[in-house]
């Protein structure tokens, strides 16, 4: 058995309380005397017809002040000609630690410079945690998260998975810093040789 003596840590921001707040009783009634009077306030407001509490009325309404870095809806990054940059590696789908997102790969022989591509990918929407780490696993900036929130609502889970046509066009971005050669450019040089 471990007798050796420790001394707890003491953290540097430590509350500190003042015999009123040790008394205990006092700060009960200050804290009932805040939400009564917050209860009361949006209560007067709603038998006025006024909105009263910051409640966002979700799927009806939806908050306009997400933080810019909210991570919200996926987007799968495009090229110039529009197909998708994901050369499907399966390494956001690895990573994932709801293990929702699913991907089919096809080999392009046509397309040296990026001979495989994905024929399917689908994130489940009613299993993804939001964490971003498929985001951060990948090597090509394929797959990006933006503020907007999903359309999340439905009565059957088997309809909320989110398919690769929503991911690419519903809010289309291409990747600036990575010009691609065109499709077909790699195999022509190649023949130039
Ligand atoms: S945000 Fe997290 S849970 Fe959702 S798909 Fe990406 S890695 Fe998976
Ligand atoms: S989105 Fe990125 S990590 Fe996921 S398969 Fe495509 S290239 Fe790989």
């Amino acid at each position: 058995m471990n007798t050796k003596p420790h001394t707890r840590k003491v953290y540097w921001n430590a509350p500190t309380m003042t015999w009123w707040e040790r008394a205990y009783l006092f700060e009960i009634l200050r804290g009932l005397a805040i939400t009564g009077g917050v209860f009361l306030a949006n209560m007067w407001k709603w038998v006025t017809f006024r909105k009263g509490a910051l409640t966002t009325y979700y799927p009806e309404e939806t908050r306009a002040d997400y933080a810019a870095g909210n991570r919200g809806k996926h987007v799968l990054t495009q090229r110039p000609d529009g197909t998708p940059q994901c050369i499907a590696c399966n390494m956001c789908a690895t990573v994932c630690p709801a293990q929702v997102i699913e991907i089919d790969a096809v080999f392009d022989p046509d397309d040296p410079a990026h001979p495989k591509r994905p024929s399917r990918f689908e994130i489940d929407y009613s299993r993804c945690i939001f964490c971003g780490l498929c985001v951060e696993a990948c090597p090509e900036d394929a797959i990006r998260m933006v503020k907007e929130v999903p359309e999340l609502t439905s009565l059957d889970r088997r309809n909320m998975w989110i398919k690769m046509d929503e991911l690419l066009t519903w809010n289309p971005q291409s990747d600036v810093a990575k010009p691609y050669p065109a499709k077909g450019a790699a195999a022509s040089r190649k023949g130039a040789q």
